[in-house]
């Protein structure tokens, strides 16, 4: 669910505001609803053949998670953006599984290009993300963003170092609205 406002922690039900305003209970299994969050995470195509990887396996990867680690959570939503010549939007997904320092998944093993940064990847705590739209053939780039009202003062814009950063509500429902138009 792309457009949820809240989720519960305990079973990753997703809800409306609408539906929250109704019932600040999980309707699944009674938890107290919580506000979804919204991240960046960007990778370097550079380092990591990210586009071989999505092309192979669509549905579910582990990614670092090093940067405000206390806050992202399971049910967060997520943007991909690559960096590089075509920076941009490449992904949208969801948080399935709260940071921890796990093994990496084997089948993504073969898609860095140094194995350095394999043992620095598993030296930070990582997350699973589940992506629920894959937009490679029709990105949404980094000068559409820059020249937007709405999107100009995303955090990652003013400063790229890193592999997340948050994201506002606002910011996501622009994306999701500017992905929604071209797809
Ligand atoms: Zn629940």
């Amino acid at each position: 669910m792309l457009n949820a406002e809240f989720g519960c922690r305990k079973c990753g039900k997703a809800v409306s505001l609408n539906q929250y305003k109704l019932n600040r209970f999980c309707p699944d299994c009674g938890t107290l609803l919580r506000p979804v969050r919204y991240w960046i995470f960007q990778l370097n195509p550079e380092i990591y053949e990210w586009f071989n990887w999505i092309k192979e396996n669509r549905e579910t990867e582990q990614w670092l998670a090093s940067q405000h680690a206390r806050e992202i959570r399971e049910g967060d939503r997520v943007v991909i953006w690559a960096s590089g010549d075509k920076a941009g939007v490449y992904a949208m997904g969801e948080i399935m599984a709260n940071l921890s320092k796990r093994p990496l998944n084997p089948a993504q093993e073969k898609y860095w290009k140094r194995k350095e940064d394999i043992r620095k990847f598993l030296e930070k705590n990582s997350v699973i993300i589940k992506y629920l739209k894959v937009i490679v053939a029709k990105p949404l780039l980094e000068d559409e963003c820059s020249n937007d009202p709405i999107l100009s003062s995303m955090e990652i814009l003013k400063q790229s170092q890193g592999t997340n950063f948050p994201l506002t509500m606002g910011q996501w429902k622009r994306i999701l609205e500017l992905v929604e138009k071209t797809q």
